[in-house]
């Protein structure tokens, strides 16, 4: 994302009003985002200081999360912060190992505000976000949202993401017999194979 700055250089004081959409796409690859609704709204004010350009404002973004807990999606208005400033040129002396952050510097008439959008995002984005914060999750061994009410299973170390996939499996082999010969029909099909 390049913001052309043009009508700035050379004019200390004078500022730059942008609202711009643009794509959200890098978004949905973050963790416990089930989806974006729409773009990433940026609404942002550029200063030309002197030294540099400040950027100020923030981006809104309609993005459906996982509860971290039941997995249930939960619709989130992002409201992003942005406060940077990119310099005309690095400081003197400046090497990347003796700067723990790396500078911003313009880019002769543009910005390149890919960076700080995609950090501010990271920043701001809630963590392992959860539905309601009494939300009991899955049960790990059959699936079931424990805020909806207890299931009969006794064991804990099950991969919490494969539950759902765990029920869906036991609601497709369904059978009467099912707990009786676990396991047995499929090792005597083996067997008489070889
Ligand atoms: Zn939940
Ligand atoms: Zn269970």
């Amino acid at each position: 994302m390049r913001l052309n700055i043009g009508a700035l250089v050379g004019n200390k004081g004078d500022f730059l009003e942008v609202e711009k959409e643009i794509s959200a796409d890098f978004i949905k690859s973050l963790p416990d985002v089930n989806h974006v609704d729409g773009p990433l709204v940026m609404n942002l004010l550029v200063t030309n200081t002197g030294e540099g350009y400040l950027v100020n404002g923030h981006l809104n973004c309609e993005v459906v999360l996982r509860c971290s807990r039941c997995l249930k999606p939960m619709e989130t208005k992002l409201k992003i912060p942005i406060e940077e400033e990119f310099l005309n040129r690095r400081p003197e002396g400046y090497n990347e190992e003796s700067f723990l952050d790396e500078i911003p510097v313009a880019e002769g008439n543009e910005l390149n505000l890919k960076s700080l959008i995609e950090e501010s995002v990271l920043m701001n984005i809630p963590m392992k976000p959860v539905c309601e914060s009494d939300c009991l999750g899955l049960c790990s061994i059959c699936g079931t949202n424990l805020s909806d009410g207890q299931c009969d299973c006794d064991t804990t170390d099950v991969d919490i993401r494969l539950a759902p996939l765990k029920k869906l499996l036991e609601t497709a082999t369904k059978s009467p017999e099912r707990r009786k010969d676990h396991g047995s029909t499929k090792e005597k099909t083996l067997k008489s194979k070889n």
